[in-house]
This record gives C-alpha cells, sequence and structure tokens, in this order.
C-alpha cells in the first residue's frame, strides 16, 4: 500500500528490557506515534509480518535470535522499515556494522525522552522525504501514462480521418501520414513514413508548398493558399497546409491535409461547357435579332410612334445586354479552360494604362469625373501576356470605377514596382463597397444591390473575369473599399525576372 505524507509511521520497540521497552513506548505515544513492542526477535518478525511498520527501534543483545540476525530478517521482509540500533556499550562494534549494513541510525542505551524524540522526528522527516519522492515518482510515471494514452487516442482519430493527413518536419520529412492520405495519393498501404516527401508525391507543386511550410516561412499563418492538384486524369485534390508551431511559436513542420474535390471538379466543368455550349448557341440568332432591331429602329424612323420607337430602342438595349452577358460568359469559360485569346507578347504596360484611360477618359467626362494616371519615372519592364487579357483586367476595373463612382468623381490608375511585381492601383472616391459583400464580389453573378448601385446594370462577371486572368498570370488582386468613401483595386503581375 502507498504511503501518504500526511501517515502517522507506527513503530515497533523491540527490546528484551522491559523499561526501555515500556519506556519508550509511552514517550513515543505522548507525541501521538502508534506504538508497537516486542521483547524478542522472533515475536518482532510476526508483528512485521502482519503490520505495516514503519520505524523499528531494535535492541542488538537479546535471548534467543540476536539483533544482528533480526536486522537480516527485516531487511527481506521489507527493506523499507526505518532500522534504529538500541545500543548498549558492549554492542558499539555491531552496531557499526548495522550502520554498514543500512540500519538509518542509533541511540545509545541508556537514553533520555529527549534523545529518543530527537532520533525518531529525524526518522520520521527521512520518511516524509522518501514517500514524498515515491509520491512523484508516481506522479510522473501517471502523466506519462497518460500521454502515453492522449497520443494514441489521437493517432487512432487521425488514422480514421476520410480526409488524407500528412505531417512532415521542418526538413520535409515525412512523420506520419494516415490511410485516406496514402489511398487519395496512390500508396500502397504499407508504406512507412521517414523518407522525403517527393518520395511519396510525384506532384512538384505540392511538394514545394510542404517544403515551404516545414522551413517555417508561415510562421504567423500569413495567406497560405490552397493547392489544386491532380496526380491522374479525372482525380483531383485540393491540399490545405498548416505549419505545425511548438511552444515558442517556433515552427516544427507542416501539417497538410487532402480532400478528393474530383466529383466537384467534373460537376464544375460539365457546369461551364454546358453554359459554354449555351452561350455560343444563343450568340447568333441574339445577334441578328439585335442587328434587325437596329435596321427597323433606322428604316421606319418616323413611320413610327414615340411609344413603338421606344419599345423597339428598350427592346435593343435588352439584347445588348444579353449579348455582352454572353460574351462575358464565353470570356470566363476560356479563361476556366486555360485557353489563351491571343498570343503571348512582351506588353508595355504603361502604354496599355495609357491607351485604356485615354479610350475611357471620354466617359469619365460624360459623368464630369476625372480620371487620371500616374506612372513610375523609369519605364515599366515588359510583361509577357496576351495583351487583350491585360486590357480586359484594366478596362475592367477602370470601367467599374467610372460606374460605380457619381457625378463629378476622381478615379485615378497608378503603377509602379513593388518588387518583382507590377503594381496597378484603381483607386475611386464612389460608393464603396460595404464589408460584408468584400469576398464576395469575385464570385460569379455577385452584384451588390443597395441604394446607390441598385440602378445600375452589369452581369456579375467583371470581377470573376478579372480575377480569372490575374491568377492565370499567378498574379494577386486585393480590395479595399469603406462604404460611401471610395474603394481601390491592387493587382500585382510579377514579372519572374529582375
Ligand atoms: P458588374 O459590374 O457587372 O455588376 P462586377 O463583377 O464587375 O460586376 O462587379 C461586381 C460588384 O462589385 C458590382 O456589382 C459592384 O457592386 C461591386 N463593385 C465593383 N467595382 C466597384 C467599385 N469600383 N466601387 C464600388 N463597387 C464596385
Amino acid at each position: 500500500m502507498e504511503n501518504r505524507l500526511d501517515d502517522t509511521p507506527t513503530i515497533l520497540v523491540v527490546d528484551d528490557e522491559q523499561d526501555i521497552r515500556e519506556g519508550s513506548a509511552r514517550i513515543l505515544k505522548k507525541i501521538g506515534l502508534p506504538v508497537l513492542t516486542a521483547s524478542r526477535g522472533e515475536d518482532a518478525l510476526e508483528i512485521i509480518k502482519k503490520e505495516k511498520i514503519s520505524i523499528l527501534f531494535l535492541d542488538l543483545k537479546m535471548p534467543g535470535m540476536d539483533g544482528m540476525e533480526v536486522f537480516g530478517h527485516v531487511r527481506e521482509i521489507d527493506p523499507s522499515i526505518l532500522v534504529i540500533i538500541i545500543t548498549g556499550f558492549a554492542t558499539v562494534e555491531t552496531a557499526i556494522k548495522a550502520m554498514k549494513d543500512g540500519a538509518y541510525d542509533f541511540i545509545p542505551k541508556p537514553f533520555e525522552p529527549d534523545q529518543l524524540r530527537i532520533v525518531v522526528n529525524r526518522a520520521w522527516e527521512k520518511l516524509r522525504l522518501t514517500w514524498e519522492t515515491e509520491r512523484l515518482q508516481e506522479e510522473k510515471r501517471r502523466t506519462l501514462n497518460d500521454l502515453d494514452t492522449e497520443k494514441n487516442r489521437t493517432y487512432t482519430i487521425i488514422k480514421s480521418l476520410p480526409i488524407g493527413v500528412v505531417v512532415t518536419n521542418t526538413r520535409g520529412q515525412v512523420v506520419l501520414m494516415n490511410p485516406s492520405f496514402m489511398r487519395l495519393i496512390g500508396l500502397s498501404l504499407d508504406q512507412k513514413p521517414g523518407n522525403r516527401i517527393e518520395d511519396y508525391v510525384s506532384d512538384t507543386g505540392f511538394c514545394d508548398l510542404v517544403r515551404e511550410i516545414s522551413s517555417g516561412r508561415h510562421v504567423d499563418f500569413e495567406d497560405i493558399s490552397d493547392y489544386e492538384f491532380s496526380l491522374t486524369q479525372d482525380k483531383y485534390l485540393l491540399a490545405k497546409g498548416q505549419p505545425v508551431l511548438g511552444e515558442r511559436n517556433e515552427c516544427l513542420g507542416a501539417v497538410m491535409n487532402i480532400t478528393d474535390i474530383s466529383p466537384m471538379k467534373i460537376m464544375d466543368q460539365m457546369k461551364s461547357e454546358f453554359v459554354a455550349k449555351v452561350s455560343h448557341e444563343l450568340r447568333s440568332p441574339l445577334s441578328t435579332i439585335h442587328e434587325q432591331l437596329a435596321l427597323v429602329i433606322r428604316e421606319m424612323v418616323g413611320e413610327m410612334s414615340d411609344q413603338d420607337q421606344h419599345i423597339l430602342s428598350r427592346a435593343k438595349e435588352k439584347t445588348k445586354g444579353l449579348i455582352s452577358l454572353i460574351g462575358d460568359l464565353l470570356d470566363l469559360s476560356r479563361i476556366e479552360e486555360g485557353l489563351e485569346f491571343h498570343e503571348p507578347e512582351p506588353i508595355k504596360v504603361d502604354e496599355l494604362l495609357q491607351n485604356i484611360v485615354d479610350f475611357l477618359g471620354t466617359r469619365a467626362k460624360e459623368k464630369d469625373q476625372s480620371l487620371t494616371l500616374e506612372l513610375p519615372e523609369n519605364p515599366l519592364p515588359p510583361f509577357t501576356a496576351d495583351p487583350m487579357a491585360l486590357e480586359s483586367i484594366f478596362g475592367n476595373l477602370v470601367t467599374n470605377a467610372l460606374i460605380y463612382t457619381p457625378e463629378g468623381g476622381e478615379i485615378s490608375v497608378k503603377a509602379d514596382m513593388a518588387g518583382i511585381n507590377i503594381r496597378v492601383v484603381v483607386a475611386d472616391n464612389g460608393f464603396g463597397i460595404e464589408a460584408k459583400h468584400l469576398d464576395n464580389i469575385f464570385e460569379r453573378f455577385y452584384r451588390v444591390k443597395d441604394d446607390k448601385t441598385r440602378f445600375i446594370t452589369g452581369t456579375g462577371l467583371g470581377l470573376p473575369i478579372v480575377k480569372g486572368l490575374v491568377d492565370s498570370f499567378d498574379g494577386f488582386i486585393d480590395v479595399s473599399s469603406e462604404y460611401g468613401k471610395g474603394t481601390a483595386f491592387t493587382v500585382l503581375l510579377p514579372t519572374k525576372s529582375l
């Protein structure tokens, strides 16, 4: 049974002299200690076998079994008992031997009550320390056990997850992977961790991302982009990664989770194909209707009532809106398929921006708006791209700025270099966008409808087109806006060389 710190040790006094036995018992009981006594060694051993004795006062010179023999047996029965030798003048030598053999202390006979108290208190203190050490050791053992159980439990959970999980250390070596990960990646289930990530996954982009996160480049959890990849045709995977951080925020490695997004991807592709097909089929009849309406309006002017003319003009406007919607949809599906509009060529972005600002300047003037362009002193490096794509990006952003800014407003386009990126900021002091919409405006067909924008027509496809194109250049687009104050779109286009 375990001892507790506040346990009172039971004491056994073994001496053939009755005075010593009873005297000691009296003194010890007075200080609150339970005491048993024995006059012979054999009786003492019987007691020790039955009772939990903590401190034993043992006389060396007794008839029958002598003290040293009793001491030997006691050590075998219960080595934790603290033995204090009661020694007379004649037994000093033996007492020294007993001490060498592990007796805790000795008390010379005859002794005063105070001497006995001092010796027993010292032994008691020693017991307390021993018990405390045992308790701490037990506690440590239990904590380690708990940790082990917790680790096993966590591992069982990770193993049963339907999403793939792989964990690497700072050098990008795999330290843990679950069966779902192995299945998704196409590894056999008996593969063991331990090697570098590229020994398991053939996709270089994925491995680069894992190594990048493992090396601690993202410890502040700055935006780590999701990564899409496919290892076989028709199997698309989405990887999300995070650094594993230690107590002092140091990076210990990366944890990546991988989901199978093939069904979604295939659905999306089918949807895009469907939209592209339908749009394509609708475009030519609609264009014909539009042209014929224009013709009728032109030819029959004067022969029609004002009301008829108004109705036809509205119909013509609507078909124009539909044609532009179809144009946007077709553009979008081309971007999604990764098709270029024209051959890429080195483009002077400063000139391209100048052309757009000149061209849209007339529209700005109609609304009494100022449209300015600020270029850096040194010309920007050429950017290799499909010129139509760049025109579409900045044309859309500047047009939006003109549309969503009231009469007399200010629109500015600024271009400069930010590291290896060409940075273009299109800013206006117009309606602004409420924070709750900011995450959605790059989604297809998303339009903000509030008091100021309700009557503005549009398709909700401009920004998705812009984002799709910027992404196709491995670029970055961000928006900041304050409702009622204005909006700024920032585009970064990586030149890759500098
Ligand atoms: P559309 O302009 O055809 O509605 P977009 O995809 O170009 O579609 O824009 C989506 C929405 O984002 C718009 O409906 C508008 O509410 C908002 N928006 C875009 N640019 C601006 C801007 N410069 N200022 C305020 N709101 C804007």
